[in-house]
């Protein structure tokens, strides 16, 4: 079985055990989050637990092992908000440029993690 065959049905064992998905994505692996029936929000491709910071226009998605600097900070509300656009919009070309977005800012991030290791 590949890993995305496993990661969806990872996904359909968590939808018939009451878990319920989620718009956002993990942040890591890109894979949709579940929420438990029980409240908890994970990740079924990390599995791993992922906590959900509000902040005031945005609600970001913040792995729970991630420390923030203030820029990595941004980045992820950026992501945030391109990730609630791409939920919504029906355009193919629109969810084209917002994948491409999000692919150079997931980059990005990627790069300011590094640094900081
Ligand atoms: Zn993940």
């Amino acid at each position: 079985m590949s890993k995305r065959d496993a990661d969806a049905k990872k996904g359909a064992d968590l939808l018939r055990s009451g878990a319920t998905m989620l718009p956002q994505a993990c942040p890591d692996c890109k894979v949709p989050l579940f929420k438990l029936s029980d409240g908890e929000i994970i990740c079924p491709s990390c599995n791993r637990r992922v906590i959900f910071v509000k902040s005031t226009e945005v609600e970001k998605v913040v792995a729970e092992s991630a420390t923030t600097s203030q820029f990595e900070d941004d980045l992820q509300k950026k992501i945030a908000q391109i990730r609630e656009r791409m939920v919504s919009t029906k355009n193919p070309e629109d969810l084209e440029k917002m994948a491409k977005a999000l692919s150079s800012l997931f980059d990005l991030l990627e790069k300011v993690r590094r640094r900081k290791a």
